[in-house]
Parts: C-alpha cells; sequence; structure tokens
C-alpha cells in the first residue's frame, strides 16, 4: 500500500494539472457514474493529502475523497485521454491548471485515470470534518500536533509498531517508515507505548517528519545514514522494486547495515515486522 509520501506526492500532482480550473469528470467503468456526474463541470479549488487520504476540494462544496488501498493507482497525461482500458473508476479531464505554478492552459489539456481505489465518493463538508477528525497527526502536515499521538501512545499497552501503523494515531506512515524510523531510533518495535518517553517521542516524531519530507522529495523512501550506503562501506546496493535503501524492511536472515548481526522477521495483528536485535534490543 503507497505510504503517505506518495499521497502527498498526488495531491500535489493533480493541483498542478487542474487546480483553479473546471474539469470534466466521467466513470468509464460505471461504478461512480453518479458522483462523476455531480463533479463533472466544477471547478477544483485545491488538493489535499491527509495521511493516505487524498482529497480534492471542488468549488461546488464537495470534495471527492480516494483512498488507494492495496490495488488503487493513477495514470496521467496530457492531450488527448487514451481510450479507457480496463476498469477506470474516475476519468478527469481539464484545459489545464489556472494556478501560477501549473502548466499552461493552452498546452493541450490533461488527463487522469484512477483505477482500483479502495474508496473513491463524495463527501460533503461535515463529513470531511469527520475524515479529520478520525485521523492522527500526519507527519508531513504543517498543521500536524504531535502532542495528539503521543497522549495516545504513552496511555496504550500496545506495542510501539502497532501504534505508529494504527492511523489513528499517527496517518501516512505504512510499514516501511514505522519499522525504518524504529530501527534508526533503537527502539523495540515490541516496546509498549507507554514505555517511550516524551524525549524518545519528540525525536522519533522529528525523524518521520524527515524521512518522509524526504520521501516526498526524492519519490521514494530511503532510511539509510550515509555512513551505512554502499559507497561508504562497499555493500552491494539494495536490488527491490521499491528501490531505496533501508535497514531492516524486507531484509530478514540479511546483515544488519550497522552491528552485522541477523535482521529478524516477526509478525504483529498480520502485518510483518522487521528489526535488528543487536540494534533494537529489549522485547521480543
Ligand atoms: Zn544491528
Amino acid at each position: 500500500m503507497p505510504e503517505g509520501h506518495t499521497i502527498h506526492r498526488l495531491a500535489a500532482r493533480h493541483a498542478e494539472l487542474f487546480a483553479g480550473a473546471e474539469v470534466r469528470a466521467t466513470s468509464p467503468q460505471g461504478r461512480f457514474a453518479d458522483g462523476a456526474a455531480l463533479l463533472s463541470g466544477t471547478v477544483l479549488d485545491g488538493t489535499e493529502a491527509y495521511g493516505k487520504h487524498l482529497l480534492h476540494h471542488h468549488a461546488n462544496g464537495l470534495t471527492l475523497h480516494v483512498h488507494l488501498g492495496l490495488y488503487g493507482k493513477f495514470a496521467d497525461g496530457s492531450g488527448e485521454p487514451p481510450p479507457p482500458v480496463g476498469q477506470v473508476r474516475l476519468r478527469l479531464t481539464g484545459d489545464g491548471s489556472r494556478t501560477r505554478s501549473g502548466p499552461a492552459a493552452s498546452d493541450g489539456g490533461h488527463w487522469l485515470d484512477l483505477r482500483g481505489p479502495n474508496a473513491c465518493e463524495l463527501l460533503t463538508p461535515p463529513e470531511v470534518a469527520a475524515l479529520r477528525d478520525r485521523l492522527g497527526p500526519d507527519p508531513l502536515r504543517a498543521d500536524a500536533d504531535p502532542a495528539r499521538a503521543y497522549a495516545r501512545i504513552s496511555r496504550s499497552a500496545t506495542p510501539l509498531a502497532a501504534l505508529l501503523l494504527d492511523q489513528s494515531v499517527v496517518a501516512g506512515t505504512g510499514l516501511i517508515f514505522v519499522t525504518e524510523a524504529l530501527f534508526r531510533a533503537g527502539l523495540s518495535p515490541l516496546l509498549p507505548g507507554r514505555e517511550l518517553t516524551p524525549a524518545r517521542w519528540r525525536e522519533l516524531w522529528a525523524d518521520l517528519v524527515h524521512l518522509m519530507a524526504q520521501a516526498v522529495e526524492a519519490g521514494r523512501i530511503d532510511t539509510v545514514r550515509d555512513a551505512h550506503l554502499p559507497e561508504a562501506t562497499g555493500r552491494a546496493p539494495r536490488v527491490d522494486r521499491h528501490g531505496g535503501e533501508v535497514y531492516v524492511y524486507r531484509r530478514p536472515g540479511q546483515p544488519c547495515h550497522v552491528c552485522g548481526d541477523e535482521v529478524r522477521r516477526g509478525e504483529l495483528a498480520g502485518r510483518n515486522l522487521y528489526w535488528c536485535p543487536t540494534c533494537q534490543p529489549g522485547r521480543p
């Protein structure tokens, strides 16, 4: 599932393509035909990412809410859209953004296709407020309040990794950011939330902000410090479809980049966990 940085990149991209201009909306697959009809011909005021949720705010007061889930994907392009292939839930076309940073309005227009999302629906302003209320602070948002997350963490006996993956505690963090940030902090993924001190939480939050902002910039997740990169240590670079260099995520049985111990894999609430028993001592 895409993590928060991907959704923030999509929000920026969609604003660049369409913000400030009228969009046409259709549902080639038919499953969002009614919603598309309500959006079509309205102006896209702006876009917003909140955790793994993408919002398109329209001038008619309606908000398109998309959650990609495991299989959802966007594609976009310029000029005439291609004939819809497969299950295109939503297609947006427009003549171009009217914002200063966007492409020129006269460049032939753009299209955007959405396939296979977990959610694609229209929300009213109270429903948007309810969505925001059920999400924890998003490290990529300027309005994020990490104290709100700590209030939950510090009262809970639940393992830290599970708390950080719970979108109502922190929004936008998935398995890669969580396992990697815990490694970088030297914290066991199974440490009960209430054993995390305020100082350690402040460091962990700052590192999540740092790692996630970097991922928005780069379009991939890199978590390895310079001293442990292949260039510095002579080890082989990582080969993985995710691309970036990581410490423990999906590296079970391989040597830790820092201490050489074997990276472990465990399970927590149906999710895989990865950690180094030496660098992240304590439980498990
Ligand atoms: Zn280690």
